[in-house]
């Protein structure tokens, strides 16, 4: 559920017409719903209630420092995965017990800022990464919460570009080898082991992957602590998946998943750490686009939109289905034919949606692009010189730019000329 919906034949943001953002904006733009991020924090967090539990906002998901905020002051914790995400939290005022560091390849000097700052717990994703991490610490004389993200190996059935669990991929140890790693984590002077991370993908649309990963934690817990280790923290990642189409099937609600982590874990006694990041932003977004033109091919008709592949790159990259509709709300009944809706960018991968059946719209008409929130403008890019389009948030009645369309000189000016030219 979502907070856009059409009143009197209008697109509304919560209380705002979608147009009158437009109309004081500009177009392309990114309009969010606080109500929505809200209501998508509070049913996770309202979902783990059974037990100690604290829910980390993956805010590579949706960064902007409005949104981090209006999160945190709910409560919420961050999931980073870079020292540049880790600043935007702190900037937001997330305090650093309330953040988790994942990632890769997370560097030495990424390490040292979050130490410096204050860091809930670093989750190791390989043994190079461990000592590196242990030696910072060290170098600063304190020690580094940890938990080690392990590598399930199960199929998380969701898009190859977005899975993490199965063996082949980079992401974390592989759970058979698990023991070994926390023995030497244990070992080493700059670390303490506070639990178990894992993360087996994104847009999952059913439970049971997530359960057998879980299943594995529970045993991997179990063994740990034969071997000694105090296991008291369960970070068990993101990737709830959310329905980017009306008629397809509703992936589970975050009730559905608080309960089966219950049932997998809770006899446990950890404290449970979530990672969301899509379920809480996909849908608490929009991006809204103008017709340029109606461009009416042989056997098949164009809106051509100001919206292009660098605003949002989820169709490109992932063949994503979003969802669009008119700004202005379709008379019911009123006839519908196919278009291929496509941005300005000189790529043919620059193409939204193909035969998409849309009532008849024209230049100058408004649409948006549902469920737009995550991986939608921090994937953004400059490509075709296209400046980065703003961000709005709206509450209630009000609404606010919380990034500004910046200026093509100021887009220039970034570069620097070599003296010799
Ligand atoms: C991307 C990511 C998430 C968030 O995934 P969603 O599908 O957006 O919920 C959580 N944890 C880690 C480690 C990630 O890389």
């Amino acid at each position: 559920m979502d907070h856009f919906l059409y009143r009197d034949g209008q697109l509304c943001a919560e209380d705002v017409p979608v147009a009158e953002i437009a109309a004081a904006v500009g177009t392309p733009v990114y309009v969010y719903s606080t109500a929505t991020l809200l209501r998508h924090f509070r049913l996770f967090d309202e979902a783990l209630a059974w037990g100690p539990h604290l829910v980390c906002y993956a805010m590579k998901a949706a960064s902007n420092q409005a949104i981090l905020k209006t999160l945190a002051e709910a409560g919420a914790g961050m999931d980073v995965v870079s020292g540049g995400e880790y600043a935007r939290a702190r900037a937001a005022g997330v305090p650093g017990d309330r953040i988790v560091f994942s990632g890769v390849g997370k560097t030495r000097a990424e390490i040292r800022t979050a130490l410096e700052g204050g860091i809930r717990q670093f989750n190791i994703e390989s043994e190079p990464e461990m000592r590196a991490i242990s030696e910072v610490a060290s170098e600063l004389g304190v020690v580094a919460p940890v938990t080690v993200r392990v590598n399930p190996d199960v199929d998380a059935k969701t898009h190859a570009k977005i899975a993490t669990g199965k063996s082949e991929n980079k992401f974390g140890i592989p759970i058979a080898k698990a023991r070994e790693v926390y023995a030497e984590a244990a070992a080493l002077p700059g670390l303490k082991v506070v639990g178990i991370d894992v993360h087996i993908g994104s847009q999952l649309t059913e439970l049971e992957p997530f359960a057998m990963a879980y299943r594995k934690v529970a045993e991997l817990t179990e063994a740990l602590r034969g071997d000694g280790h105090e296991i008291t923290r369960l970070d068990l990642g993101g990737g709830l998946g959310i329905p980017y189409t009306r008629s397809n099937e509703a992936p589970p609600l975050p009730v559905e998943y608080g309960a089966m982590i219950e049932r997998e874990l809770g006899h446990l006694g950890c404290e449970i750490e979530i990672e969301p990041g899509r379920l809480i932003a996909g849908n608490a977004g929009i991006l809204v686009s103008e017709v340029i033109y109606l461009k009416e091919g042989e056997g098949r008709n164009f809106l051509i939109l100001d919206a292009a592949m660098n605003d949002l790159i989820r169709p490109a990259m992932y063949e994503a289905h979003h969802d669009i509709v008119p700004v202005i709300e379709p008379e019911a009944g009123l006839e519908q034919s196919p278009f291929d809706i496509v941005g300005p960018v000189c790529e043919s991968g620059d193409t939204f949606a193909k035969g998409r059946m849309m009532p008849a719209l024209g230049a100058g008409d408004l649409v948006a692009f549902r469920s737009a929130g995550a991986y939608g403008a921090v994937m953004s890019s400059e490509y075709n010189t296209r400046a980065l389009i703003p961000e709005v948030l709206v509450k209630g009645d009000q609404f606010a730019v919380i990034r500004r369309r910046p200026s093509f000189e100021e887009i220039i000016n970034r570069d620097s000329l070599p003296e010799w030219l």
